[in-house]
Parts: C-alpha cells; sequence; structure tokens
C-alpha cells in the first residue's frame, strides 16, 4: 500500500508534500506501506478546485444526483472485497467486520440519502417569503481511523444531496480506503473537482484546511481533544464548524429484563470492533442486588470472545488499531486497577499466545463508581465497566454524570418505560433494546462534549445547506 497521489480537480496527481507516513498493521506491527503527507500548497490546490467545482456542484439537478449516489453504490459493490481488506490491514479490524459492518456501514449512506432525497425540501413557499435551501459552499472534511468507510460516506452522500463541492482528509492512520473511494468517485459522472482527496497529519494538513478562507464550513469527526483545536481555528473564518466526537455512553440495564441476555447483547456492542466506536455503551449501569450475576454473565461473555489474527474468520476481536492507542488502552487498565476497581477478568498486557500486535485482553472492571477515570474517559477499546445504582433515578444521575451526550442504551422489557426513560437522558441517541436497525435513517450526533452536528439521512443534508429567506 503505497500511496503517492492525491486526487484533486477530477486527477490523480503528485502533491507537493514530501513528508512520508508509515502504515503499520497492527496485527503484525510490520510496516506495510506508507502515504505522502500533504503542504499548505496541496490543501490550497484542493480547495481552488472544490471552489471552481461549486458552480458545477450546485447547478446538480436531483436526477443528476441521484445517478452520482447510485454510480458510487455501484462502484463500491465492485471493490468490496478490496475496501474489506485495506480496512482490515489498516485498522485491524477482523476481516468478518471489515466485510459487514465496516463496508456496509459507508454503503449504506448513499442507498438512505438515495430514499431521502426526493422528498427534501430545498424550496418552501411561507405567505410573500421563498425559503430557499442552498449548499453551504466548499466544505472540509476531517476523519477519523475507526470506521474509516462509514465516517466519509456519511458526509460524502450527504453533500451531493446538498450540491457541494469538498476537500477529505482521512486519518493518517487508514487513507487506503479513502484512496480506493476516489477511484470510485473517478468513474463516477460527478463533476471534476467536486471531491478532492489529501492525506496527511491534523496539525498541518488538518490545521491548513481549517483556517483557510475559503473552506465556507469544516465537518469534523474525531476526538474532542482535536474537535476543540478545529473550532478554535476556525473562529477567525467564521466558518460553519460540525463535530461528532467521542462518548462514555450508559446501558441503564432495569430489573425487569432477562440478564443473561441483556449483559450479553451489551457486552457484544460495547466490544464488537474491538471496543473502537465513539457510540459504544462502555458504562454498564446495573441494579445493585443484580451486580454479582451481571459480572458473572459479562466474564462469560468476554471469555467467549476471541481475540486474533483479524483474517482469522472465527475472532471477534482484533488488535487495538495502532501503538499509541494501544498504550493508552493500557495504562487506562492500569489506572482503573490502582484507583480500586474490581478487576472481574482481564487486565494490562496481551491476552495469553499473542506475543506480537497491539492486542488487548477482554477486560471487565466491576463495581465500578462513575467518579472514577476509567468510568469518565473514552477508553477506545474491549474495556467494559459495570456500575451498580439503587434506583431509577440514581441510574438517570449516573448515566448524565459524563462530560459526553453522544449515546445511551436502555435494556428493558417494559419499552414504554424505556421510551419514558429515554427523555430523560441527555444522548444525542437512545437505544431501547435495539436487535438491529430501522429502515430510517436515524439522525446521528451528540450532546455536551460529544459535538454539534447531526449526520445521516435528512439531517445529514441540512448540515451542508444555508437557509436563505426571499421575501416579496
Ligand atoms: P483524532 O481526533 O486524533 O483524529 C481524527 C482526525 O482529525 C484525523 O484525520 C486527524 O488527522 C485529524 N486531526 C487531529 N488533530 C487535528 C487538528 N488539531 N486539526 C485538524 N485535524 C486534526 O481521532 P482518532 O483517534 O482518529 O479517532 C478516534 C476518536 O474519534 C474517538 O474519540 C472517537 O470517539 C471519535 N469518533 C467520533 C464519532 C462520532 O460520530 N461522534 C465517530 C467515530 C469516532
Amino acid at each position: 500500500m503505497e500511496i503517492n497521489q492525491f486526487y484533486i480537480a477530477g486527477k490523480f496527481i503528485t502533491p507537493d508534500g514530501k513528508e512520508i507516513i508509515d502504515l503499520i498493521n497492527p496485527a503484525t506491527e510490520e510496516k506495510v506501506g506508507h502515504v505522502v503527507s500533504g503542504s499548505e500548497k496541496d490543501v490550497n490546490d484542493a480547495v481552488n478546485s472544490a471552489q471552481h467545482a461549486f458552480t458545477y456542484a450546485s447547478s446538480l439537478s436531483l436526477e443528476q444526483k441521484k445517478t452520482i449516489l447510485q454510480e458510487i453504490i455501484d462502484g463500491m459493490d465492485k471493490r468490496r472485497e478490496e475496501f474489506a481488506q485495506v480496512i482490515s490491514e489498516e485498522m485491524g479490524a477482523p476481516i468478518k467486520v471489515a466485510r459487514g459492518a465496516q463496508f456496509s456501514s459507508g454503503k449504506v449512506h448513499f442507498i438512505n440519502t438515495l430514499k431521502v432525497i426526493d422528498g427534501f425540501s430545498f424550496s418552501e413557499v411561507h405567505d410573500n417569503i421563498t425559503l430557499n435551501k442552498l449548499p453551504v459552499g466548499p466544505v472540509g472534511m476531517i476523519t477519523p481511523w475507526n470506521w474509516p468507510l462509514n465516517q466519509m460516506c456519511t458526509k460524502i452522500a450527504s453533500a451531493i444531496a446538498a450540491g457541494t463541492s469538498f476537500v477529505l482528509k482521512p486519518s493518517e492512520i487508514t487513507p487506503g480506503a479513502a484512496q480506493l473511494f476516489a477511484e470510485v468517485v473517478h468513474k463516477t459522472s460527478m463533476p471534476k473537482g467536486m471531491f478532492n482527496l489529501v492525506h496527511g497529519y491534523g496539525a498541518t494538513v488538518g490545521k491548513a484546511m481549517s483556517q483557510h478562507n475559503d473552506i465556507e464550513m469544516i465537518s469534523f469527526t474525531g476526538s474532542t481533544r482535536a474537535g476543540i483545536d478545529i473550532q478554535k481555528t476556525a473562529a477567525d473564518t467564521i466558518k460553519r464548524v460540525s463535530l461528532e466526537l467521542g462518548g462514555k455512553s450508559p446501558n441503564i440495564i432495569l430489573d425487569d429484563v432477562d440478564l443473561e441476555k441483556a449483559v450479553n447483547m451489551g457486552m457484544k456492542q460495547c466490544f464488537f470492533n474491538t471496543g473502537q466506536s465513539c457510540s459504544s455503551p462502555t458504562r454498564m449501569l446495573i441494579p445493585e442486588a443484580m451486580l454479582d450475576d451481571a459480572t458473572k454473565y459479562a466474564v462469560a461473555a468476554a471469555g467467549s470472545m476471541h481475540t486474533g489474527d483479524p483474517q482469522n474468520e472465527e475472532i471477534f476481536l482484533g488488535p487495538i488499531s495502532n501503538k499509541i492507542q494501544y498504550e493508552k488502552v493500557q495504562s487506562l487498565i492500569q489506572t482503573g486497577i490502582d484507583e480500586g476497581a474490581k478487576l472481574a477478568c482481564g487486565g494490562t498486557g496481551r491476552p495469553a499466545g499473542l506475543d506480537k500486535g497491539f492486542y488487548v485482553k477482554p477486560t471487565v472492571f466491576t463495581n465500578v463508581n462513575n467518579k472514577m477515570t476509567i468510568a469518565r474517559e473514552e477508553i477506545f477499546g474491549p474495556v467494559i465497566c459495570l456500575i451498580p445504582y439503587q434506583d431509577l433515578d440514581e441510574a438517570v444521575e449516573i448515566a448524565n454524570d459524563s462530560p459526553y451526550g453522544l449515546s445511551s442504551m436502555i435494556s428493558c422489557a417494559d419499552e414504554a418505560k424505556g421510551h419514558e426513560i429515554a427523555k430523560r437522558i441527555r444522548t444525542g441517541q437512545v437505544i431501547v433494546n435495539r436487535q438491529s436497525r430501522g429502515e430510517f435513517p436515524a439522525p446521528f450526533g451528540g450532546f455536551k462534549m460529544s459535538g454539534n452536528g447531526r449526520e445521516h439521512g435528512t439531517f445529514g443534508i441540512d448540515e451542508y445547506l444555508e437557509v436563505q429567506a426571499v421575501i416579496n
């Protein structure tokens, strides 16, 4: 995987930047390729291209937008296995997850946007006032490594529907999926320059985008730390900044559930993608009298999750995607032990039999106090905290006692009660016993330090539109 070209103005070009970033396979810790990091000139070239193409992007007809969305779906389908392999190699996703959820969660945004675009109103008349929703202008998109396709595709599908041009900077850890995606776009009828791809570090390329005068909006998904930085850098140009940040999601288990089933479901949701999801339910809130049983079920569930080579179809947990993150997870596990949380299984170090690769033992902490570091900070690995509560009011208080507000789960037998509790929870998404996704593209985004944007479906399209009032 040697990525030496960027995609600007409809062409794969040799960038001005010369710095090389090594790509490391987290399962082997070996170098598997490199990507060139862009310079300020590369960002300027990409923004010029997006600015020039904005005229074409903003005048696309509904039919043209639908054709482009469908062409992308078809193009992605043809290269599904390549996407899966590259994601698995770059960030260690188990190959089954890479072929399944990692690929599909990207493609589904184009499918869902096609579903909603016909009914989307770009103009409405109220008496003598016409409200036009116009594309915002060139957008800078900055994305993370944990769901590389999902995060860029949700932005891109909505931006196409809105009719704006954009510059994408994917994570420097997972540039391969974006590079493949550019090859897919190259074969579509999308106007040249509407989509531009630059690679590189956040501190240089991401910063140059955030402060650029001719970028009208930054759509960012990633850590709260970087989100704060981007918001500050973007302040001088008053550009719109849409942030999708971290989380520390609670899963309130009520006392009327089948406990074993509810704990198993919560464990699977938390440890899926090796615990590297912003919305993972990492704080499992348990009625105090049920804590011992819940701990037993959680330990059994962790024990049944096999960790190993992501190319092995039988494993559920791969390695952590990179060394810095691996060391952070190890250090937070140690902090949990030091602060007195009870380690029910797992702990520091690698699982038995794995002496290479960024593998973490599936770890269950129980009897955790919500004030402990492991209950407050995003760990981003296969680590869960079981937190006891006395009554429902205390459960809601603990759930809301977090700087984050991205997602939450309520596991209950009485779903009407679950819906009532949902209104008391300060998160952008509440999952009440979800078994599978519905048809409607639910908006996704956070309260508090989890961000201010809403992605997917009609809410996603609105993000890339300015409202104009025309008054007779
Ligand atoms: P990160 O913030 O380190 O990097 C994300 C992206 O931002 C990368 O492309 C990086 O190069 C860039 N970047 C970093 N610093 C920057 C800066 N100062 N200016 C501009 N760009 C900068 O995050 P990560 O480690 O890649 O991803 C994990 C984080 O993403 C977790 O916190 C996770 O919760 C969050 N996340 C949130 C969502 C969501 O929708 N809310 C989804 C997935 C991941």
